[in-house]
């Protein structure tokens, strides 16, 4: 099985469910032959030299045998339903979706004047010019602005042939909003709510849920993530403003994890009237890192004039740029809820407290008038603490957890929690309240310390001494050349393999580094039982909430005018609405239970 030259296992320590099997269940497609008389001759499956299957019934001559039997075909959908694969091996996939499969399809993409050319849109992530950034920054001495990344890698990807690069903030704005609209339409149901929601912007943790804790979809959240609302943006908007069929345009995005490219693969986003995927083709960071270094492309050499920042256009269609989401670097889901809800109340107070380490808090949002506890939210990363969180909301929820005798081994209790007074407001026992909402990561870190992003330098002792060849952390042989991992011979400082916690902070803080923009909060509407003075604030729009009312009206076509994201609009026109920016969850069925297999 061929292995991108990016891929590399780490962080092995955080794996809880590799398979040990690759398992499809057998997939009956026609009636079975008439069964012998029972107790006949047993048949036996021969492989012949050609690599041709067949079933042999006893004592027939091999050489002659019965029956050709067909090959089993694995693909990368089937890899959505193994519980093994998802964070460790996704090795499936990289024929389909790697930097090969981009340079490929540039240089055989037709020119623009023929009828068959697609026009290639290239999607970046914010953790992705962090982690470009961190990289760069790591030999010199000041830190690099995101927004100067963001021209080096357009002018790189215009070199290369793509038309327009864009970075998903926007498409993250826009996920923003309809999560939030999703939470409070969730919260309006009362009683019967089925909260805590549970972000769904982490394919890693989704489809940990779909084939282990099933019982857990009905609580993670339907919006689709930034890379899919970018997808739909590109395949649906976009490509009617060019005057293209949605299959005209081949959308690519770099992203920080193999898990990205699980997601992109979903059925639920493939276009079956156009047979095209609202993302093509998905490479994370290390490979557009391979990408530049191969065209000889240094990233740490200026463009023009760098301080200039351009919305980026495609056509005379402008999407705003790096757009600030103050909270957290894997996409402030629970900071912008949080901004919301304190927007409701007149005296709000937040508390926090980190639950063992930073990679799990609590937040509890009060109203300090009169103590009552408004929301409480969590922010849970990595798959230690996401077993404890499924853990504990399957308590609250009164659903029953796992599957099997493996799920009761699955964690350590939660220890019992303080009573703490919220600051001027009357004794609340937050123990009562249950979450709300819940932020999961399945990256330690989260997303700026994905699977996919650059890490730290490697030595090349063996290599650079003509000595077999250095091992990797677990013992294994590994050629340096070949995994995209930075050399020490790439000029640059020697010293780690692996990411450590020093690195993602470096990752961390070029994240935050001089973000252009202002930040911007989701308004809310009454609807949802919050003051009508936000709804007067949400017809003031900021720029990007423009275009996104914009987007909603060209694409959704309400009968009546839009205020905000939050309106109502008729029933077509939500139909719509769901179809383009919302999503759904399969339960996987599999006899493997992932939480009892041994790795
Ligand atoms: Fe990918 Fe990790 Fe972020 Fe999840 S937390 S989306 S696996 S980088």
């Amino acid at each position: 099985m061929t292995f991108s030259g990016a891929l590399t296992l780490t962080d092995l320590n955080d794996f809880i469910t590799p398979s040990q099997a690759c398992i499809k269940p057998v997939e009956q497609l026609d009636e079975p032959e008439q069964q012998a008389d029972v107790g006949g001759a047993a048949t036996q499956i021969h492989i012949d030299a050609a690599g041709g299957y067949y079933e042999v019934t006893e004592g027939q001559a091999k050489e002659k045998p019965s029956k050709k039997l067909q090959k089993a075909q694995i693909s990368l959908n089937d890899c959505l339903a193994c519980s093994g694969c998802i964070t460790s091996a996704e090795s499936v996939l990289i024929t389909l979706q790697s930097h090969a499969e981009v340079f490929s399809f540039l240089a055989s993409n037709p020119p623009p004047t023929s009828p068959s050319h697609k026009i290639p849109i290239l999607s970046i992530s914010p953790q992705t010019l962090a982690s470009l950034a961190a990289s760069i920054s790591a030999s010199s001495d000041s830190p690099i602005p995101l927004s100067t990344i963001l021209r080096r890698v357009k002018a790189f990807s215009a070199q290369i042939g793509f038309a327009q690069t864009f970075d998903t903030t926007f498409s993250r704005h826009l996920s923003l909003l309809e999560h939030t609209r999703e939470f409070l339409e969730r919260r309006a149901v009362g009683p019967e709510a089925k909260l805590p929601m549970l972000a769904s912007a982490c394919p890693g943790w989704v489809c940990y849920a779909e084939k282990t804790h099933p019982e857990m979809l009905p609580f993670i959240s339907r919006t689709k993530s930034p890379q899919q609302v970018m997808g739909a943006l590109i395949k649906n908007w976009m490509a009617q403003k060019c005057g293209r069929s949605p299959d005209q345009i081949y959308h690519v995005t770099v992203m920080p994890c193999y898990d990205k490219k699980l997601e992109a693969s979903r059925q639920d986003f493939y276009n079956e009237a156009y047979s095209t995927r609202d993302v093509d083709c998905v490479i994370t960071t290390g490979e557009l890192d391979l990408m530049m270094r191969e065209r000889g492309w240094d990233l740490s050499i200026p463009v023009g004039d760098e301080r200039l920042s351009h919305a980026a256009t495609l056509s005379g269609i402008e999407l705003p740029e790096l757009l600030t989401h103050p909270g957290t670097s894997s996409g402030s889901y629970l900071h912008t809820l949080i901004t919301t809800l304190s927007n409701s109340i007149p005296n709000p107070s937040l508390s926090t407290r980190a639950i063992r380490t930073s990679d799990y808090e609590e937040y509890v949002l009060t109203n300090a008038d009169t103590g009552e506890v408004v929301f409480k939210g969590a922010k849970c990363y990595g798959f230690r603490n996401l077993q404890n969180v499924v853990r504990k909301v399957g308590k609250e929820a009164g659903v029953q957890v796992g599957r099997g005798a493996a799920a009761g081994r699955m964690a350590g209790g939660m220890g019992p929690r303080a009573r703490r007074k919220p600051a001027g407001g009357a004794q609340v026992d937050e123990d009562v309240k249950r979450y709300d909402y819940v932020e999961v990561m399945a990256c330690p870190g989260g997303c700026v310390n994905g699977g996919g992003q650059l890490r730290p330098l490697a030595t090349k002792a063996g290599a650079a001494n003509s000595m077999p060849p250095a091992t990797d952390e677990e013992g294994f042989q590994r050629n340096w050349d070949n995994t995209g991992v930075r050399l020490e011979s790439d000029g640059i400082e020697a010293g780690w393999k692996w990411a450590n916690k020093d690195w993602v902070k470096r990752v961390e803080e070029s994240y935050w580094h001089d973000l252009p923009t202002p930040p911007a909060s989701p308004p809310a509407l009454s609807r949802f039982n919050l003051p009508e003075t936000l709804i007067e604030k949400s017809a003031s729009l900021d720029p990007a909430d423009k275009v996104a009312r914009q987007i909603l009206r060209e694409l959704c076509l309400p009968t009546s005018d839009l205020l905000s994201w939050y309106s109502i609009m008729d029933e077509e026109a939500e139909r719509r609405r769901t179809e383009l920016f919302r999503t759904q969850y399969h339960a996987v069925e599999s006899e493997v239970i992932g939480l009892a297999v041994k790795w």
